[in-house]
């Protein structure tokens, strides 16, 4: 009764109205589903129906309350309405339908072919995106059909590989699935893309829905979402029907397909559906407005904050009858709310009365609401010590957490939960002892059981390695694992650029062509004049234009044309490509070195391998490689190994001495061991040399390597003195490298600054999980004792 007024008589007597308040909002739910747990556990009468929990805009809060009151075991009736556009079964049909919109766009149609009820119609997204990166183009129907198309008669004019079904395998089967994908879905859009009045689109939709059998998948759905799911897709539907009829009856013009998908997508974030949970039983969890006439025993009021009980005033646009109106009439229709709410409360002796709120809302300090402080002047409220929730276990998570678990739980869960936890601690890397667990990247190699999943380890090491292999394992043992034990790829997807190995091999084949013409030819680019050098230009551009691996030209007219144009020209001027920059670098070259050898494959080159007491000593190591340019100065007897980078052309001497650089040091290996042809005998070495072809300014350029600093000679002699050392470490890592292979060590990186170095462009992050892993120093030092902590302590 005298609720906001200001004349206030003295408070009435209440021994069951209650406030807390938590400091932030988690903690406000928290005390109010604990607080129901003792009610329930207490009064034996009390049903959870009994109990309402209101929130003015209750959506907000809503994940929070279905969390905490769930990991409670508190039954809830929600009455908070679902957005159907939140959900895939309607979300689905979205996403199909921007496949028109998106032009065909790679991640719209990616989009389509991960959900799993358009999937089977549509066909498989690895399959998709894997043609896509083949033809270099992810967007445009004509286009991409016709590449695919291309490429399919292309790979059939070779022989379709087929598997022992009669399937065609690898690239060929990607391409014949994704141009089945873009075809279906073309024609499955086409009656709607064309401009129509709302009847005919709404039929034409509706029969696409039918066509796809996409109704029937989500009614056959199975799982929690089930129902969801179908009460999101036929609310929606029902919407569609009943807006595209009023849009029929009042403003039946054509509209194009653009202006329907906007209005499909705006229903499908209005309109919304009510899921009752829990009818009858659940804790009842609401606004005032939906329980208009309704009574519980006990109430929980929360949020009463200021902003969310009432609501902060917001000008209306279409209803303007002047701020101060207004603000008087929001001020009366939260009152209003808040006397709806209390009225909810049957006031009764056995029941009680709750006013939250929470002190801190993310970063911001609330401020207690008005209502609260209002009801103080009318009511004695007895202030409810939350602290006493501290010593009591509401949940098995909080059994857990306080540790209680340990004086209850039998031999048999203790002895599960502490195999659970070593499992656990090995593999994140958190016990000391980590050695011979599976777990943490250690693998069982049984040297006489071919069938063990171990042996497939032994087969490897069998096989030759190539520098950049060894580097990999020098660098993260398990990433070499993923990529040379499992053979596991990463799912390509389109890139904007060519990708580093095609462009390597692009510009590789047009130097290798290029300088063996001027071998052949006798000519040479050092200290030519400017014309020559625009002639030499011209016979690159003319390689590369014909280069049938790569076919340039074609890659102009896709997305990866920037990686062309890097080649060819920038918007056509051959002068700003990376091969107009190598021309102008090996016009400088004074050295009398010859480029003489190119693509120089090797096989021949083996170490013997460590022993250990696991792995009986000796064993092979073979190694292989290409080296791309070797220089032959023949007056001087000398040459130089080069090897082309598409990157940075660093290359520290300290990563040599570690083995995390094996390539430059393995080539010269072979040369100094006579695995290469075409080096004359009596030839000496000088630096090897690596030379980025990086479109960059600052980082185009050859670069000597491990020269001595402040030196910048380049003679056998020097070269001599600091490589033979280099040499005979870079030969003893590769040996330690094919021991750890050897013996099934493949744990995590154990570089400390692995997040920013390897880690941070590593494909395989999200499989080795290495964000819960703690980097151990001692992962790959076997000196470290073998003993775990006893997690029961
Ligand atoms: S993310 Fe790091 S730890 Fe994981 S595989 Fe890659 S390099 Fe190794």
């Amino acid at each position: 009764e005298n609720l906001f007024k200001t004349y206030k008589p003295a408070p009435l007597k209440y021994d069951n109205i209650f406030e807390f308040d938590g400091q932030e909002l988690y903690d406000e739910v928290t005390c109010t589903a604990k607080e129901i747990k003792n009610l329930l556990l207490t009064q034996n009468d009390l049903q959870p129906s009994d109990i309402c929990v209101l929130f003015h805009r209750i959506s907000g809060f809503t994940p929070w309350i279905r969390a905490v009151f769930e990991s409670y075991g508190l039954p809830v009736n929600i009455t908070d309405r679902f957005k159907t556009g939140d959900f895939p079964s309607v979300s689905g049909l979205i996403d199909l339908l921007n496949v028109h919109f998106s032009r065909f766009d790679h991640t719209a149609v990616s989009r389509v072919l991960t959900n799993p009820s358009l999937r089977r119609r549509y066909g498989d997204p690895v399959h998709f995106k894997h043609a896509c990166a083949y033809i270099k183009v992810g967007s445009g129907y004509g286009k991409m059909h016709r590449l695919l198309t291309d490429s399919a008669n292309a790979l059939a004019a070779k022989g379709i590989r087929v598997d022992e079904d009669g399937e065609a395998t690898g690239i060929t089967a990607s391409i014949l699935s994704a141009l089945k994908t873009i075809e279906l879905l073309h024609d499955d859009l086409a009656p709607l893309t064309v401009d129509q009045e709302p009847g005919q689109f709404i039929h034409n939709f509706r029969h696409l829905i039918g066509k796809t059998g996409y109704l029937a998948k989500f009614l056959n759905g199975k799982g929690g979402s089930a129902l969801f799911n179908i009460r999101a897709l036929s609310s929606y539907i029902r919407s569609a029907d009943r807006l595209f009829q009023v849009l029929g009856d009042y403003d039946n013009r054509i509209r194009t397909f653009e202006e329907y998908l906007e209005i499909l997508i705006d229903l499908s974030q209005e309109t919304r559906f009510n899921l009752i949970e829990q009818p009858e039983t659940g804790i009842m969890i609401t606004t005032p407005d939906e329980i208009r006439g309704l009574k519980f025993r006990h109430l929980f009021i929360c949020a009463l904050n200021e902003g969310d009980f009432p609501t902060r005033y917001k000008p209306e646009i279409f209803k303007y009858d002047g701020p101060a109106g207004q603000i008087k009439r929001h001020s009366a229709e939260e009152r209003l709310l808040f006397y709806q709410a209390l009225s909810a409360w049957k006031g009764e002796k056995n029941g009680n009365l709750y006013l939250t709120n929470s002190r801190r809302s993310q970063k911001k300090e609330n401020v207690e609401s008005f209502f609260k402080r209002e009801m103080r002047g009318l009511f004695t409220i007895t202030r409810k010590d939350t602290s006493i929730y501290d010593s009591m276990i509401y949940s098995g998570r909080e059994e857990w957490e306080s540790g209680v678990w340990r004086d209850i739980a039998n031999d048999e869960v203790k002895n599960e939960v502490r195999s659970r936890i070593k499992d656990h601690l090995q593999q994140s890397n958190r016990a000391d002892g980590y050695e011979g667990s599976n777990f943490a990247g250690f693998i069982d190699v049984d040297q006489s059981d071919e069938t063990s999943p171990g042996y497939p380890v032994i087969r490897r090491v069998n096989e030759p390695f190539a520098p950049t292999a060894l580097e990999t394992y020098a660098n993260c043992p398990y990433q070499f694992f993923v990529k040379h034990i499992l053979n596991l790829k990463p799912v390509e997807d389109l890139s904007d650029d060519l990708d580093a190995r095609e462009s390597g091999i692009l510009l590789h084949g047009i130097l290798s062509a290029f300088h063996t013409k001027l071998l052949n030819e006798k000519r040479t680019v050092s200290n030519c004049s400017d014309d020559e050098l625009k002639e030499f230009l011209r016979e690159m551009v003319e390689i590369a234009v014909n280069d049938q691996k790569v076919r340039l030209n074609e890659l102009l007219d896709t997305e990866s044309f920037i990686a062309a144009e890097k080649v060819l020209g920038i918007a056509g001027d051959a002068t700003m490509s990376i091969l107009w920059r190598y021309l102008l670098e090996a016009r400088e070259n004074k050295t009398g070195l010859i480029p003489s050898l190119f693509e120089n494959r090797f096989g021949g080159l083996s170490l013997t391998g460590l022993g250990s007491e696991k792995i009986p000593a000796p064993y092979e190591v073979r190694i292989h490689g290409t080296i791309d340019r070797i220089d032959i100065n023949p007056d001087e007897k000398v040459y130089k190994v080069i090897d082309y980078k598409s990157g940075k052309n660093d290359y520290a001497e300290k990563d040599i001495a570690s083995g995390r650089k094996l390539q430059i040091p393995v080539y010269l290996l072979a040369t100094v061991k006579g695995k290469v042809t075409g080096i004359p005998e009596d030839h000496h070495y000088l630096f090897p040399q690596i030379f980025s072809l990086k479109y960059k300014e600052d980082e185009f350029g050859p670069k000597d390597v491990a020269t001595p600093r402040g030196s910048n000679e380049d003679t056998p002699e020097v070269a001599e003195r600091v490589w033979t050392n280099l040499l005979s470490t870079t030969e003893e890592n590769i040996r330690k490298f094919v021991l750890g292979i050897y013996e099934g060590k493949f744990p995590l990186t154990s570089e400390p600054a692995r997040e920013e170095k390897g880690c941070k462009y590593c494909e395989f992050s999200d499989l080795c999980r290495v964000k819960e892993h703690k980097p151990l120093e001692a992962a790959q030092n076997p000196s470290v004792p073998a003993s775990l902590p006893d997690p029961m302590e």
